[in-house]
């Protein structure tokens, strides 16, 4: 072969999925990908998202699978914007939203690609800062677009915490003007750990103090708290600050309508003045790379959410899909939760149910988590990351009883 090519470690995720498909064992739960499932451990495809497909079909548009254009599906991206920074329905507010130029994206993973390798090219910022510990893909995506990776701590181990006081003093002392700091908008992953609003504003006064550039990743609006406002707060306080701050936000729509391999997304770069012609050049240099790329987004997924948005009725639905869905999740946490204190397990366990959306770092170690495979064909992360929406009425007592055990042992 003329490949220089040695073989890439598998990514963790797909492999533990794949090891999971292949155990024949009946008891077998499945803790490791993040995807919502019901409590019978199925996918549940929205309704609201159903009832928007029926509507799409009847519509019977000559152009459902035509081209779009490179920027995207333009009123899909309007819709994203909206409810990203909180302008839901509101047709004032031009100039804001003038600040905000709008592409769409293949999916949450695709607007953190795009914005890294567009900074990468216009920005070249020394340093891009990302949490420790982070979603693993987060390290990739920045090598891919050859920035130069640090990280800043995240999470203390013994108490089970947001290291906020790590963080801003790493930030503090060592990150140079114009780095890029890499901020999970809601539901941190993997440790379900998010900054407080006093926490935020902190690190909003660091970024502007010291020149650095926000890049928010934002990939559970809605699914988190069950209130899309609740879980943009960050990034609209981040927004609305004055002076006006220059960042960005990768959004997926991959959890919160459930379009996981639908691949639906956008990437929003805020200017820190209100210019359409700067916001007009920032999207034109945006289409450039996309061209090159993938020409263009998507297009079915985007159709659902669009008409999911436009419509009051199918928007009210949506948000009772996100209260179904964030609720299951907290009272799995809390099931699991009440089954350890029952049985006592050693070590505390408040931040199961403390931890917030689809994940709990539940601070078991390499050795337990390989225990836990291993005897009782439950699969989660080396890191002790457990995705709850895999714990149901049916198999949580199992799933206590077996981290009671190899805790114990
Ligand atoms: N960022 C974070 C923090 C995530 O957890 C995910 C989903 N695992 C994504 C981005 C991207 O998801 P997708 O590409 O499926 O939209």
């Amino acid at each position: 072969t003329r490949l220089n090519v040695a073989p890439v470690p598998p990514d963790e995720i797909f492999a533990l999925n794949g090891a999971y498909g292949a155990d024949t064992h009946p008891q077998k739960v499945s803790l490791g990908v993040g995807v919502f499932r019901t409590d019978d451990g199925k996918p549940w495809p929205l309704p609201v998202v159903q009832k928007a497909e029926k509507e799409l079909v009847a519509d019977d548009d000559l152009f459902r699978h035509e081209y779009t254009t490179i920027e995207g599906d333009v009123p899909f991206l309007r819709l994203a914007r909206d409810l990203m920074f909180g302008f839901e329905g509101k047709d004032s507010e031009e100039e804001a939203k003038a600040r905000i130029a709008s592409v769409q994206t293949v999916a949450g993973t695709g607007a953190n690609h795009l914005g890294a390798l567009f900074l990468g090219h216009h920005m070249k910022p020394p340093t891009v800062w990302l949490s420790n510990p982070s979603w693993a893909n987060h390290m990739t995506i920045w090598e891919l677009a050859d920035v130069p990776r640090k990280t800043y701590p995240y999470y203390h181990a013994a108490t089970r915490s947001f290291d906020f006081d790590g963080m801003m003093s790493t930030l503090e002392t060592e990150a140079q003007e114009g780095d890029v700091v890499l901020l999970h908008a809601c539901a941190h992953n993997p440790t379900g750990l998010d900054p407080n609003k006093e926490q935020w504003v902190a690190i909003a006064d660091l970024c502007e103090r010291k020149n650095l550039f926000p890049f928010f990743d934002s990939a559970y609006q809605g699914f988190a708290s069950g209130s899309v406002a609740e879980d943009a707060w960050a990034v609209r306080y981040f927004f609305t600050r004055k002076p006006d701050m220059e960042m960005c936000v990768a959004q997926s729509f991959s959890k919160n309508f459930g379009l996981y391999g639908q691949r639906v997304g956008a990437y929003h770069y805020v200017t820190n003045r209100s210019s359409t012609s700067l916001r007009d050049v920032v999207v034109n240099n945006l289409c450039h790379l996309i061209r090159g790329e993938f020409s263009m987004g998507p297009r079915s997924g985007c159709s659902i959410v669009k008409k999911v948005l436009t419509n009051d009725q199918l928007t009210a639905e949506w948000h009772q899909d996100l209260q179904v869905m964030s609720s299951r999740i907290k009272s799995m946490r809390k099931a699991l939760y009440d089954e350890l204190s029952r049985l006592q397990t050693p070590g505390t366990w408040e931040h199961i149910v403390e931890q917030n959306g689809m994940f709990s770092y539940t601070g078991l170690t390499p050795k337990q988590v390989y225990a836990l495979k291993d005897q009782y064909h439950i699969y989660l992360l080396k890191s002790g990351r457990a995705s709850i929406s895999g714990l149901s009425q049916k198999n949580v007592a199992y799933v206590a009883h077996a981290i009671d055990n190899v805790v114990r042992n």
